[in-house]
């Protein structure tokens, strides 16, 4: 059997961190066994639904490469098809009409809630409390409609109804989670669930299983949120007579302080690390880790994960959001990164700092090897290459202007000779030519870099200064240290 896997977001906001986990699980064990990973965007609550997040989880699945492998499902455009399954449900007697409206409904369970107070009442007897009690149990317990018989007459012809599901009547609803284990509750835990709203809308619920059964979903993997709606889809499975999918259900990810993740936690807009500067596959190989592991491997491509990503990896405790190692992992793939793909994300940043022409792309593309350890993010990476554009000469740092006083520039002028007359201009000749500057003048590196750096970078943050002239070049380092030298 050819496994099919989907994501079924709702398009409500932006995609949440934990929905891009879920994509990125289903596409990966999709992937794993060769089979498929469906999108369905659910989109049946048209008041919250909107194109703007249809829109950003699609750019968020694309942003992550998780594109799926057939154009995307809308869940409301199968409307019909839900309330078809739910007539053949009322055909074969496993779901029917119910007319009671929601006020009865409400009335039903302040009733329940009255005696329940009411039990409480120093007032009356054991036994009078024991049957108010008894009373208030059966009003406030999952709703089996007086309808479900089929036995009454509609109160008037044209009165509206729901379709329910005719819940279980005893015996017991076994979830078998690939996460979460086995679990049984009671049939007598659910309610007759409604199918088909008195509007002719069908409920989610229902939307959920139709769907997944149709676009033959063989893996339903998806936040333990769920976890408990499995146990009222079930028996809608049984009643059109399908098989069930297996599930598994992972646990929510937490925030660092074990509390249910929030925005005080770190952004929560898949989007949103793009947009502060994390590689796509750094955000997938962290993703992964939330709540699933391969022996103690860290670090993953899309394709090693895919090559050994099986169920039984995905862990039961809880996983917490951790920015630190986020920025690890963020760091270890800019580093590995491809030269022109990171010189073209790194030019991005440096263009909003500064502007980006032939000259200055040069001198990023020659010292991107070095400078793209100097940062956990993009912008990180852009700041630590500002010396490349910025002599900071406007700016200079303490040390940098005590470098610069007058005694040094004899040093400075002298030194500018000595890469003046430079023939060849690599990393290895200026290291010879500033170790061949330092013995004929009996001087040391201590008292020739300190000038020729404050010159060079006015004290920002910069690597050894043999790659830092190679970097930008004769022409600039001429330029950088003749304003400081009288003219
Ligand atoms: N639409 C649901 C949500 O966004 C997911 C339903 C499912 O995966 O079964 O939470």
């Amino acid at each position: 059997m050819s496994i099919v896997t989907r994501f079924a977001p709702s398009p409500t906001g932006m995609l949440h961190i934990g929905g891009a986990r879920t994509a990125l699980f289903n596409a990966l064990l999709a992937k794993h066994h060769k089979g498929k990973f469906l999108l369905r965007v659910e989109d049946t609550d048209r008041a919250r639904s909107t194109d703007e997040a249809t829109q950003a989880i699609l750019e968020g699945l694309s942003w992550l490469g998780l594109t799926p492998d057939e154009a995307p499902v809308f869940q409301s455009q199968n409307a019909a098809r839900h309330v078809e399954c739910a007539q053949a449900m009322i055909e074969n007697g496993t779901a029917f009409r119910c007319y009671t409206t929601q006020e009865e409904l409400q009335a039903r369970r302040e009733a329940g809630e009255a005696k329940r107070a009411a039990a409480k009442s120093d007032d009356l007897s054991d036994a009078e409390k024991a049957a108010l009690r008894t009373e208030a149990v059966a009003l406030l317990a999952p709703f089996r409609s007086p309808w479900r018989g089929g036995d009454l007459d509609p109160p008037a012809p044209d009165a509206p109804f729901t379709i329910r599901l005719r819940a279980p009547d005893d015996g017991v609803i076994t979830v078998d989670d690939g996460v979460q284990g086995t679990v049984s509750i009671q049939s007598s835990e659910i309610d007759d669930l409604i199918l088909v709203r008195a509007d002719g809308s069908p409920t989610y619920m229902l939307a959920v299983v139709v769907d997944d059964h149709d676009m033959e979903v063989t893996h339903v993997l998806r936040g333990d949120d769920h976890f408990r709606n499995t146990f009222r889809q079930i028996p809608i499975y049984q009643a059109m007579g399908w098989a069930l999918p297996e599930f598994a259900h992972v646990p929510m990810i937490h925030g660092d302080d074990g509390a249910k993740l929030s925005k005080r936690h770190g952004a929560l807009s898949t989007l949103a690390y793009r947009d502060m500067g994390y590689l796509p596959e750094a955000m997938n190989a962290y993703l992964l880790r939330l709540g699933w592991s391969h022996g103690d491997q860290e670090i993953f491509t899309f394709e090693e994960a895919a090559s050994v990503f099986t169920m039984a990896g995905l862990n039961k405790a809880p996983s917490r959001l951790d920015l630190d190692k986020l920025n690890a992992v963020n760091s270890h793939f800019i580093r590995a990164a491809d030269p022109d793909r990171l010189l073209a994300l790194v030019s991005e940043e440096v263009s909003k700092l500064t502007e980006l022409d032939d000259a200055l792309r040069q001198k990023l593309e020659l010292a991107l090897p070095t400078l793209k350890a100097r940062g956990n993010t993009l912008p990180e990476v852009a700041a630590a290459c500002r010396f490349l554009w910025d002599a900071n000469q406007d700016n200079l740092t303490k040390n940098a202007r005590k470098a610069l006083r007058d005694d040094k520039l004899i040093i400075l002028a002298k030194i500018r000779e000595a890469l003046d007359q430079t023939d060849s201009w690599t990393i290895e000749t200026l290291e010879g030519v500033l170790g061949a500057f330092c013995a004929l003048h009996t001087l040391s590196m201590g008292q020739v870099g300190p000038p020729l750096r404050a010159a060079l970078t006015g004290g920002l943050p910069a690597p050894d200064i043999a790659p830092v002239l190679y970097w930008l070049g004769r022409e600039d380092v001429l330029a950088r240290i003749d304003r400081h030298l009288p003219a």
